[in-house]
Parts: C-alpha cells; structure tokens; sequence
C-alpha cells in the first residue's frame, strides 16, 4: 500500500485540534473565491482574438524573397530530406534567361507542405542553406478538408513587399549568386526594371520598384561614396 508521504516527514509537526478542523474549511474557501472571480474562458475562435503567441513560436512556414523579388528558394531540396516526418514535397525547375525566379540555376518549381504530418519541430529550416524556409507565428491551421491541409508554393511564398519586383526576371547585373547570399542586393535595379517592362509591361509591382530603382540611381550618382548597386555591403 502506498504510504502518506505527510506521515513520513519527522519534522512536520501533527495539526492541533483547532487547526484540524478548519483545514477542511480552508480548502472550500479557494473553491468559493474561484467560484465568485470573472471566468477566464476565452471563446476563441468565435469571439475575440487569441493572443498573440511568442516570436520564437513555430508557426506555419514561409519561403522568403531577396529584396528585389527573386526568391531565396533553390529547390536543393535539403529541407524535404530534413523532415522526419517527410512533409515536405519539393521538385526544381530550371532558370533560363526569360524565366528567372532564383539566383543560380535552379528554384523551387514545386513546393508543398503537408501540415497533416508536419510536428513543427523547425529541423527543415535549419536544413535550408539559403534561409529561404523560416517560420512564422502564424497557427489558424485548422481544416476540415484533408486537401486544405497541404499548402502549395503560392500560399508559402512571402508577399511582394514595397519595392520588390515580382519574379521573374533577371538578377541584378553584374552579380553572382554569392552576392544574393552575402546581402548585397538591396533593391531591384534599374536593369532589371526595364527587363520587366519590355516583357510584362502590365506587372502591378512594376510603378514601386521602377520608384525605387530611380532614387537608388540618383543616390548613387549624386554620392561617390555611395556603393554601387550588387557591391558587397
Ligand atoms: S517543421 Fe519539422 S515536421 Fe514540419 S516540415 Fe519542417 S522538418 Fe518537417
Ligand atoms: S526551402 Fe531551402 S532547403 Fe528547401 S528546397 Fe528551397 S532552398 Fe532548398
């Protein structure tokens, strides 16, 4: 029989009579206080918001950009061989001169996750050698449709921040991969803005990159000190 630790415990003195009987009374009195404080129940998802979890918190995941809108993705394929439970489905595609997505040869043509075996342990992003693939806090995963559950490239992809010119189209001339990958392109450039006006004239993200492009140029023109646009920062 397991024995009361309590009864064991040579310095702790046995309740007097007193002391005996309001400890029962006692124990009621934190079920009273409970029972008249305001509920802390929150009706999420129908009412309100639930709140926001930490930063570090391993939400759904997001494949990132470069800041003149190619994507960081390469397609290497590292993350999907990372995953122990083998949720991600990648397949590459080339680059070629009309139809660059990515610095390099290849990008993610493909690119899938199934959030019905995915443990949100982040071994995938630590397995991506170009921080393409990070997480964000975001957590309204919840479907009631097995397809919905796994997400595609476009759902992934970060939106086209202020500025970025949307792939495809060339990288910034004059640099390398490695330049991508050092940080050194900031911004789309006037080349490649011109690129995307002769082959997609319509692109919506077109007016701000063309916008920053040209401030660029003249902060560059006007300041000798000013680097030039794909030097190492
Ligand atoms: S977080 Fe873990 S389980 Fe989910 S896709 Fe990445 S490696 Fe796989
Ligand atoms: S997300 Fe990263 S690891 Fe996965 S295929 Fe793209 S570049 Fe490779």
């Amino acid at each position: 029989m397991r024995e009361n630790k309590q009864n064991l415990d040579p310095s702790r003195k046995p309740k007097g009579f007193l002391g005996a009987g309001v400890a029962p009374w006692a124990g009621f009195g934190v079920t009273l206080r409970t029972f008249f404080a305001k509920p802390v129940t929150e009706q999420y998802p129908f009412k309100g918001k639930y709140p926001d979890p930490y930063p570090r918190y391993h939400g759904r995941h997001q494949l990132n950009r470069y800041p003149d809108g190619l994507e960081k993705c390469i397609g290497c394929e590292l993350c999907a061989w990372a995953c122990p439970a083998d949720a991600i489905f990648v397949e590459a595609g080339a680059n070629t001169p009309d139809e660059q997505y990515s610095p390099g040869e290849r990008y993610g043509r493909v690119y899938q996750i199934n959030y019905l075996r995915c443990i949100f342990c982040g071994l995938c992003i630590e397995a991506c050698p170009t921080r393409a693939l990070t997480m964000t806090t975001f957590y309204e995963l919840a479907s009631t449709q097995r397809a919905d559950m796994i997400y595609t490239k476009d759902e992934l992809l970060a939106p086209i921040e202020e500025g970025m010119l949307a792939a495809p189209h060339p990288m910034a001339e004059g640099s390398a991969d490695d330049d991508y990958y050092a940080g050194a392109i900031t911004a789309p450039t006037a080349a490649q803005v011109s690129w995307v006006e002769q082959n997609r004239p319509g692109e919506p993200t077109l007016p701000g990159a063309r916008a920053v492009a040209v401030a660029d140029e003249l902060a560059t023109s006007g300041s000798p000190a000013a680097p030039a646009k794909g030097d190492a920062a």
